[in-house]
């Protein structure tokens, strides 16, 4: 019998071990402690920018937090691709505001600049700024950077980088998180590194990641007693889950490796099929670490669709999914307005992601290759 080969699966690095047996040796298993700051450190210097790292539970509370901080509250509007995954979105209605979704472009699959400016200038005409734009770097693909900052900077709206997926990826050199007024990580068990579940917040200044904190960490007034002057969170990372952290971004240049190593695997493998394109940089100004690679499937020039492949890839225990299905089609936003074209649809209805996990073997390689040349009678 062989094994489940997974889309994307937790690849621990060996040292994980340590950080948490520190913690215990020294009793520091409340929540707080010597991993989260470590962990912090070694995000705001992977970054390599002059940034600071708040560690939270999740990407979704760091994604609410960042929405808070920019002052988004009820019956505020907040811009957001629609082609990324529903914790992008969410945060928008915890807040009690409406998302107006905008489509991607083909190139990078993420917010469309053009289809953004509409989107602006069309809720500033009905009566309402946009209060911020959250732009997804999706499957580690970096956005068009310049193109969607450039629009932000026109309407003086602040964007929130949803880097969920993509820590290890650059834009002309620079990481991906480190461009918006806030960037939002995540550490869930099937990013590419993992802590079993948790987030970070990257914050331009000092200032602002001490409020994440303060937020992160139910609001409490400076006073010997407990005293509250705001609502706050249980957002915070725990000092064992940092521990996982710290191990894992020992290997984190690893990782990029060796997911970049699987897309090139596709690349060969696809190189010969016609109808079919593997998810790739449209220029030398990105760089992407293919958290997941994803393919587009012709089902006209290919004679297949992407439901036949996924179907087929499941009869052998090999996982694969759809694209996310985008935000502007699902039931829960259907009242949410949507600007754009059919892009973010074409991708759905064609789009699949491949297993892609750092730690396939070769032999979960083969067999990958034998069902693909099956199914494409290659
Ligand atoms: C995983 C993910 C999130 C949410 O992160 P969690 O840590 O699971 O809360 C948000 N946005 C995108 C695009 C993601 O892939």
């Amino acid at each position: 019998m062989s094994t489940k080969i997974w889309l994307s699966s937790p690849h621990m690095g060996g040292t994980e071990l340590k950080y948490i047996h520190e913690a215990f040796d020294t009793n520091w298993v409340a929540p707080l402690g010597p991993n989260v700051n470590g962990f912090e450190e070694d995000l705001a210097s992977y970054l390599n920018q002059e940034v600071y790292v708040a560690a939270l539970s999740a990407g979704t509370a760091a994604l609410h937090l960042a929405l808070i901080e920019c002052g988004v509250s009820h019956g505020d509007e907040v811009i957001c691709q629609s082609m990324t995954f529903s914790a992008s979105a969410n945060p928008i209605a915890y807040q009690g505001a409406t998302p107006v979704f905008v489509d991607s472009e083909p190139e990078t699959w993420n917010i469309c600049p053009i289809a953004l400016e509409e989107a602006i200038q069309d809720r500033i005409a009905k009566g309402k700024t946009p209060k911020a734009i959250i732009a997804v770097h999706l499957y580690g693909m970096p956005y068009q950077v310049d193109q969607v900052h450039a629009v932000a900077e026109k309407y003086n709206i602040p964007v929130i980088e949803d880097a969920a997926e993509a820590l290890g990826s650059t834009y002309k050199g620079q990481a991906a998180g480190t461009f918006g007024k806030f960037g939002a990580l995540s550490f869930n068990g099937n990013k590419i590194i993992t802590t079993s579940g948790g987030g970070a917040l990257v914050c331009q200044t000092k200032a602002s990641k001490d409020r994440t904190v303060f937020l992160a960490t139910q609001a409490r007034d400076h006073a010997p007693h407990y005293q509250h002057s705001e609502i706050g969170f249980n957002y915070r990372m725990s000092n064992i889950t940092a521990g996982i952290g710290r191990g894992q971004m020992e290997v984190l240049d690893q990782r990029v490796e060796a997911r970049r190593a699987m897309n090139q695997f596709y690349h060969n493998l696809f190189a010969d099929i016609d109808g079919v394109t593997v998810f790739s940089e449209p220029s030398p100004d990105f760089y992407s670490n293919h958290w997941l690679s994803a393919i587009l499937i012709d089902p006209v020039l290919a004679g297949v669709t992407r439901e036949d492949l996924r179907l087929a890839f499941l009869a052998d225990d090999i996982e694969s999914r759809p694209l996310w299905k985008p935000m502007h089609m699902q039931p829960v936003f259907a009242d949410s307005p949507y600007y754009g074209g059919n892009v973010a649809e074409q991708l759905f209805e064609n789009g699949l992601c491949l297993p892609s996990g750092s730690n396939l073997s070769d032999e979960d390689r083969e067999r990958i290759e034998a069902k693909v040349k099956a199914v494409f009678g290659k």
